[in-house]
């Protein structure tokens, strides 16, 4: 907005002139005094978006909720998330019959439908989970649920989850009641043995049961600073009903069970035929509720959870495809961080390919891709900042060296991963 000086404005709404309030500000034909924008910005705010329903508490503006077209969404996922197709169909369907039962609720005749992702760790769960609330707009958190204990226990209630997700939604309960919660490790709260009347597990069954009260959709009182309940503490009553609950877990050994219940299952007069046709190198794919019932989840929380998707290791190919492919790769964020101090960054094929291998080599999956990158750049964007060159080439050779001298370290991101 050009500012005048020559003209003797005053603002259009209190009418006083620029000796008169601390900032005028002027457009050729009309003029606005700082107490009076603020005032208006004050209405538009309360009219237009009550208890900051798309505005955060620091007045950023993050946007309406927008529910996609599975399709869209699919598409949207893509730009993250390599491969994991199928995963993606499920989740784009089940996300958008999630939000459409919400708009609908009048008739109650949808069932609400959590979901379950079961592959490998690092293979994209988490991202794929955050990546659709990140599309849809809504508040997201991540809980690990090896930190959940029974109340009573040792570690979180339950309800800290929501405390997570209050805090992401700035502690708007409306925002929050649509939000997303992606619980991770839901494996390892299986109980331990397949007998269900064995004595209480703590770890395990009790978890289980106080997770269900959760994502089966109740109303719950949430500490809004999380920790441990205690009876002074004002609570914040959060309905969970709408909220969506990804669980997430690797389930190792798994395919056992799913081996098993496809033995025992195929039987009658082509029961050989249809044996070879099962891809016994990805037996991840047939996974049922029988077998999360074998692994140890109890069968009210795979009940709440009826929407099972799988997720595949990554090969070669979708590791390598990674560095380079999504929206927000590892490649192109470097490539930004270097273009922003005025220097082009060049990475030859060679290179990512070497990084690819190392990464198979020290068996740190796509996680690894980044430790890697860091190993292999950390010296340049060291230098390169202060250096007067306008171009910064990695050659293989300068990989080799760069991430073979730190192989050491390396070594140890191996022990990290096994933990
Ligand atoms: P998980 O939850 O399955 O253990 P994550 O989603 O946390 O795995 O993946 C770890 C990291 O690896 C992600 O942040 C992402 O950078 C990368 N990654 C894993 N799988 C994919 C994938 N399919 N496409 C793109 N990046 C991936």
């Amino acid at each position: 907005m050009a500012k005048n000086p020559d003209k003797n404005e005053r603002c259009v709404f209190c009418g006083r002139s620029q000796d008169e309030v601390d900032l005028l500000i002027t457009t050729e034909n009309a003029a606005i005094c700082c107490d009076c924008a603020e005032a208006a910005y004050n209405a538009v705010r309360e009219v237009l978006h009550p208890a900051g329903s798309n505005i955060k508490s620091n007045g950023k503006v993050t946007g309406d909720f927008s529910l996609k077209k599975p399709r869209e969404m699919y598409d949207f996922m893509s730009q993250y998330v390599i491969g994991q197709d199928a995963a993606k169909k499920v989740l784009a369907v089940a996300v958008y019959n999630h939000y459409k039962r919400i708009e609908n609720k009048d008739h109650g005749l949808i069932e609400k439908s959590n979901i379950l992702l079961v592959g490998p760790t690092g293979t994209g769960k988490t991202l794929l989970a955050r990546t659709i609330a990140k599309m849809l707009n809504v508040p997201f958190a991540i809980v690990d649920a090896t930190i959940l204990t029974e109340a009573g226990y040792v570690g979180e209630d339950v309800e800290s989850i929501l405390t997570r997700l209050l805090q992401d939604a700035d502690y708007n309960v409306e925002r929050a009641e649509r939000g997303i919660v992606f619980i991770d490790e839901i494996d390892k709260i299986a109980r331990k043995s397949d007998n269900p009347s064995i004595t209480r597990d703590v770890s395990g069954e009790g978890v289980q049961q106080a997770l269900l009260k959760i994502i089966e959709g109740s109303i719950v009182n949430v500490p809004p600073q999380g920790g441990r309940k205690h009876p002074e503490q004002q609570m914040i009553t959060v309905n969970t009903d709408n909220i969506l609950f990804i669980c997430g877990g690797a389930f190792e050994g798994i395919e056992r069970n799913i081996a098993h219940r496809l033995n025992t299952q195929v039987v009658g007069y082509d029961a050989q035929r249809k044996r070879d046709m099962i891809d016994k190198n990805n037996m991840i794919q047939y996974v049922a509720p029988q077998d999360l019932r074998a692994y140890g989840l109890i069968p009210e929380i795979i009940g709440r959870l009826p929407v099972i998707t799988h997720l595949n290791a990554l090969d070669r190919d979708t590791l390598r495809a990674i560095l380079t492919e999504p929206k927000d790769s590892i490649i192109k964020q470097y490539t930004e961080l270097f273009r922003l101090d005025g220097i082009k960054l060049v990475i030859g094929e060679d290179v990512l390919d070497f990084i690819v291998d190392k990464a198979i080599e020290f068996k740190l999956g796509a996680r690894g891709l980044r430790s890697i990158c860091e190993t292999m750049m950390m010296d340049a964007m060291f230098e390169a900042p202060t250096s007067k060159k306008k171009r910064f080439v990695v050659t293989l050779d300068y990989a080799r060296q760069k991430v073979e001298q730190s192989s050491l370290y390396m070594a140890s991101l191996v022990n990290r991963e096994d933990e």
